[in-house]
């Protein structure tokens, strides 16, 4: 019989490095997996300092962050992923910018370094502290940066993109259009998701560092790109995108036709004083969708769809008592799993009387008078065809008449770039942005640097969070000449088996299950009130003890091996296998694994990370420590190249 051969991938630096998939996942690479394992341990400053040593937005993230981190969790292959995000907001509502809603506001704390090593157990895999805090050394080495760099947009990438050079020494202003600084996170998510004051604290914070702002200057209308260009010796335009996409369907002109943006914008800078009237449908299924929907039913008053019938029953006599009434309906193209919109915010708009009404797309705005009173719609069979586009199926013959006061159109946004002119040289995308190398975030102009949604279309904070840093760095590159370039290392900490036992997840992490935060009762959800309430200490340090903690593997030395299989038996998940070394193959040499001759019948471990959940009860059974339990650690440093 032929001999089995394993094709295997042996472990290299990234291998490890890829296994902690939450702070891979993550734009700015913020070592979760650190935090949370400090929250669970109630190491709680810590936790605070690792979160915002990445971010300058770490607290906003804790409340309002898309979490590709959650996404990324190797948790949710087995029930749900550990709930990052809430327990970032409970590590920075202590110790962050903001301090809850009863809090004092304090002054703003000056930047803190994730300085020394973390107490306890090192298990820390934070690459970028060490990156960003040697690529200010490269700077510092290169002499004073007495360099003016003009950023235009104080949304999420702008104001990072001032931090970082800040940071540097570079003398920054920053050119914000609004009267307001903060972007879409002040413009466009809602009061009651992101309170205001801690956007304010944590923008102050940015100013402290030194970056001068100007507010009410916009590109178009008080400068040009040419002004810029003559005053400073590097621009990052950071623009956003503020015009709505349209529908281009008959009618659409009409009035009482909202775009999604002028909307938020008309709430957010100008109070709840819309007349949108008693009946409003929002077209799209998007988040941004989903906020104005439930924006526009704070106009009225929240109802209570279905679930608890008290709570229903409570809501509907409130609602006689202030004798007003309001019904939003949310037409979607999409069936409800494909909608772009997180299941929990659709939930959340349900629960307050939202209505979603998939599977309908709007085919024409019937008026009168100039003034939209309908939508009329066709029933869709599916909303993508088999290569996965989104091309809608009609079907024929189901139109239907959607009355209403009022209709707001949140099918997407894209760049306001009417300021350009040829001479700038910069160059559109058929998506409305401006074209950019999407590495070094140049623009092909030199010293013209572009990122965030202007660049990418819209996504999420923490993108343009991430944008910001790297065009920091790539102006640094461009007015230094610093030619920074990064060396990375890994190390292993063995853990013995007491120490392993008392850490890792053997206490029982797998019964726990995800726990959302608790939220607001529907019937209080009016104005401004924030919806999601935080984690408190009990619960926090629960979810926290849920975590896998991929930064442990089990590693296995074959001369210690007695071939008792004790490793593969015990282990929950059927991820291990021993086989000889010999049946191996893949990009290596054997004798390399193998290096004496007394080893000539070496066993191999396989092990699918994928799978293994660090229960940690292979090292636990080994009767001769040939598998224990290692932690990774990887560190990143930028170095100049000359010294590097
Ligand atoms: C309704 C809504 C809800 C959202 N919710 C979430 C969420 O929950 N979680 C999440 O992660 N992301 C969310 N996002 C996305 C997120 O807000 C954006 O991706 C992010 O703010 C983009 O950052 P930015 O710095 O590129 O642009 P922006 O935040 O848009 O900032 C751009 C800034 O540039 C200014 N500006 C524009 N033109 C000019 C000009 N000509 N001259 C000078 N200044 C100018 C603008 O006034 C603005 O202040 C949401 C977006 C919207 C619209």
């Amino acid at each position: 019989m032929a001999q089995a051969r394993y094709r295997v991938e042996l472990p290299d630096l990234d291998f490890y490095r890829r296994g902690v998939a939450c702070q891979q996942a993550c734009p700015v690479h913020t070592d979760a997996r650190a935090y949370v394992n400090a929250i669970a341990k109630g190491e709680y400053e810590l936790a605070y300092l690792i979160a915002r040593e990445t971010n300058p937005f770490a607290s906003t993230c804790g409340w309002v962050c898309g979490a590709p981190c959650e996404a990324a969790c190797r948790r949710g292959t087995i029930d749900a992923p550990i709930a990052i995000r809430a327990l970032k907001r409970y590590v920075n509502d202590r110790y962050g910018v903001y301090l809850g809603e009863e809090a004092e506001p304090r002054e703003p704390p000056a930047w803190r370094g994730y300085g020394g090593q973390p107490r306890g157990l090192d298990l820390g895999n934070s690459a970028l502290p060490a990156a960003r805090a040697a690529l200010r050394g490269v700077a510092r080495r290169h002499g004073p940066a007495a360099a003016r760099v003009a950023v235009v947009g104080a949304g999420p990438a702008g104001l990072t993109c001032a931090h970082d050079l800040a940071l540097i020494g570079y003398d920054v202003t920053i050119f914000e259009g609004s009267p307001f600084a903060g972007g879409m996170l002040r413009l466009g998510v809602p009061e009651y998701r992101l309170p205001r004051q801690l956007i304010d604290l944590e923008i102050e914070a940015i100013l402290a560092l030194g970056p001068k702002l100007e507010l009410g200057k916009s590109l178009g209308t008080d400068f040009t790109l040419g002004d810029l260009r003559q005053a400073f010796d590097a621009v990052f335009l950071a623009i956003g995108t503020y015009r709505s996409r349209q529908l281009n369907i008959e009618g659409e002109e009409q009035d009482g036709v909202l775009r999604a943006v002028d909307f938020l914008l008309n709430v957010n800078l100008g109070g709840y004083n819309l007349d949108l009237g008693r009946s409003i449908l929002v077209i799209g299924g998007g988040n941004v969708a989903m906020d104005v929907a439930r924006t526009a039913a704070r106009l009225g008053h929240p109802t209570e769809s279905g679930g608890d019938v008290e709570l229903a029953l409570d809501v509907a006599r409130a609602a006689r008592r202030l004798g007003r009434t309001q019904e939003v309906h949310c037409l979607v193209v999409e069936a409800r799993e494909e909608m772009l919109a997180d299941s929990l915010e659709v939930a959340e708009a349900e629960k307050e009387g939202v209505r979603i009404q998939n599977h309908v797309a709007p085919m024409r705005i019937l008026g009168e008078g100039g003034r939209a009173t309908s939508v009329q719609t066709l029933d869709v069979g599916r909303a993508f065809d088999d290569q996965g586009r989104f091309n809608p199926e009609l079907i024929q013959g189901t139109e239907r008449n959607w009355s209403c006061d009022s209709v707001i159109v949140a099918i997407g946004q894209m760049g306001e770039l009417s300021w350009l002119r040829p001479e700038d040289g910069l160059h559109t995308t058929p998506r409305g942005t401006l074209q950019v190398n999407p590495t070094t975030l140049e623009t092909g102009v030199p010293g013209i640097f572009t990122g965030g949604d202007i660049a990418f279309g819209p996504r999420l904070i923490v993108h343009a969070v991430a944008d910001g840093q790297r065009a920091a760095a790539g102006i640094h590159r461009f007015l230094s000449g610093a030619t920074a370039t990064s060396r990375r290392r890994g190390f292993f900490t063995p853990l013995d088996r007491r120490r392993y036992s008392a850490w890792g997840p053997l206490g029982g992490f797998l019964r726990a299950s995800r726990q959302q935060p608790p939220s607001l009762p529907v019937a209080r959800r009016v104005g401004v009130a924030s919806v999601e309430e935080g984690y408190n200490e009990a619960i926090a340090r629960k979810q926290a003890a849920r975590c896998l903690i991929c930064s442990l593997n089990p590693i296995f030395d074959s001369s210690l091996c007695i071939l008792c299989n004790g490793c593969v038996d015990v282990c929950p998940e059927d991820c291990l296998k021993l086989v000889p070394a010999s049946d191996l193959e893949g990009d290596f040499k054997i004798e390399a694994l193998i290096p004496t001759p007394e080893m000539e019948y070496a066993m191999a471990m396989l092990l699918d990370p994928a799978r293994c959940i660090r229960c940690g009860l292979c090292a636990a059974r080994c009767p001769t420590e040939a598998v224990v339990m290692n932690a990774f650690r990887f560190t990143e440093e930028v170095v100049d190249k000359e010294s590097g």
